[in-house]
């Protein structure tokens, strides 16, 4: 069986790229109770819209509450429940068990997704969770091959597993890494990524003194896990019996999200017609380098990744950004209507991606601004928010995304670790 491919959707815009660019599910949040709370959550209002687009393109959508609730927030969660219970999402994820039992009790009928946040590691906590009635489990990151293998087979409920995105340099979830420097709990999806900030080494009698922790120019990076990436595992995971395949990183951006899926859907429809004599496409490969990653790593898949699945070289890199995303096209005359994204000018080689692979040259030749008029201005630069006009390639279509390749592209290439 092809695993369902399910893909973060943080706002409306997210939400039709991941409908396009090929998810089987979505996973998303409303504006309170879900892990992510910076990541531009769906107010209550817009859900039903959200709900109908998903379900009108044969998508489930999975509704997020897996924050830990402490007792102060249980009022507003039960109200909160109460107004979700209305809206037709094909599952909740949860993490703790306070709120899976608020659910049952709100919304029995409701499927229940428990989320990577509860930690899941071994077979028998995976028959608990499936005794307490939830649908689906999302397995620890921290699992190895074996582990998920076993796992599976124990239950007969569905696992899903993590393929993509970010790490935890903690068990996910369980760092208090930002609640102690920041105030924001990771636990309440309010993570500021102190994992990432440079830090010094203080000795107990110099208070205030600080001993830099240098590794080299570009920084020091004690704490900097490795982005994962298991598409070249993707049939081991088959082959282990795993049901869903989750891409991390509602925070993460349209070019992101776009590059990421499309990838992935590539990856699986190939698998799905000839088994036997799939590959890995090193074009795949490359794509995912064209977005913002920390190198990749396949995480704990064959056991401890040690200093192997840390970078401890670079923060995030990239060999392409976004600047303007297709809203139209007019076949007649070559052009299309852009929304710039940032900012490009006159004579930049730029290249337009889109669903199933597309990806073509589309240098900027001539570039005209809309005006509030309605009129149009040429222009040898334009910067974000702007409304342009220019010519685009015969393939072009709304909801195509125009990049920039980097003048500085790092050598990241493929970077997927293995131990
Ligand atoms: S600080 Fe880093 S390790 Fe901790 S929860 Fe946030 S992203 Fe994860």
């Amino acid at each position: 069986m092809i695993p369902e491919l399910l893909a973060p959707a943080g706002t409306m815009e997210k939400l039709k790229i991941a409908l396009q660019y090929g998810a089987d599910a979505v996973y998303l949040g409303g504006d309170q109770f879900g892990l992510r709370a910076m990541a531009g959550n769906f107010t209550n209002a817009e859900l039903p819209a959200a709900l109908a687009l998903c379900h009108a393109n044969k998508v489930r959508a999975y509704l997020t509450v897996n924050s830990y609730p402490s007792d102060r927030q249980l009022d507003g969660l039960e109200q909160y429940l109460r107004q979700m219970a209305r809206l037709p999402f094909d599952a909740y994820i949860v993490a703790d068990p306070g709120v899976l039992r608020m659910v049952r009790r709100i919304s029995p009928e409701r499927e229940i997704h428990l989320s990577t946040q509860a930690n899941t590691i071994n077979h028998e906590t995976a028959l608990f969770w499936q005794e307490q009635g939830v649908g689906r489990i999302n397995l620890a990151r921290e699992m190895t091959l074996e582990d998920i293998r076993t796992t599976v087979t124990a239950v007969t409920i569905p696992c899903e597993v993590f393929v993509h995105g970010a790490l935890c340099i903690a068990y996910s979830g369980r760092c208090l890494l930002s609640s102690a420097l920041t105030g924001r709990s990771a636990n309440q999806g309010a993570c500021t990524q102190p994992c990432r900030w440079r830090y010094a080494l203080q000795e107990e009698s110099r208070p205030g003194v600080d001993l830099p922790i240098e590794e080299h120019e570009q920084g020091t990076f004690i704490f900097n896990s490795k982005d994962l990436c298991l598409l070249e595992q993707l049939p081991e995971l088959i082959s282990a019996g795993v049901t869903a395949l989750k891409i991390e990183g509602r925070m993460k951006g349209v070019h992101y999200l776009a590059c990421v899926l499309r990838v992935y859907r590539a990856a699986l429809d190939a698998y799905a017609s000839d088994p036997a004599g799939y590959r890995t496409d090193p074009r795949w490969l490359e794509e995912l380098t064209t977005v913002s990653n920390r190198g990749y790593t396949t995480g704990f898949l064959y056991g401890d990744p040690h200093d192997v699945g840390q970078s401890y070289h670079a923060g995030y890199q990239r060999s392409h950004h976004l600047v303007g995303v297709v809203e139209s096209v007019h076949p007649h005359n070559g052009t299309g209507t852009l929304t710039v994204r940032n900012r490009f000018a006159l004579g930049d080689c730029l290249e337009l991606i889109g669903p199933r692979m597309k990806r073509l040259d589309c240098p900027a030749t001539e570039i005209m601004v809309v005006g509030p008029d309605n009129g149009y201005t040429s222009a040898s630069v334009v910067h974000p928010n702007q409304r342009i006009v220019m010519r685009l390639p015969a393939a072009a279509a709304p909801g195509d995304l125009l990049r920039l390749p980097q003048a500085d592209r790092p050598a990241t290439g493929s970077t997927t670790s293995r131990r």
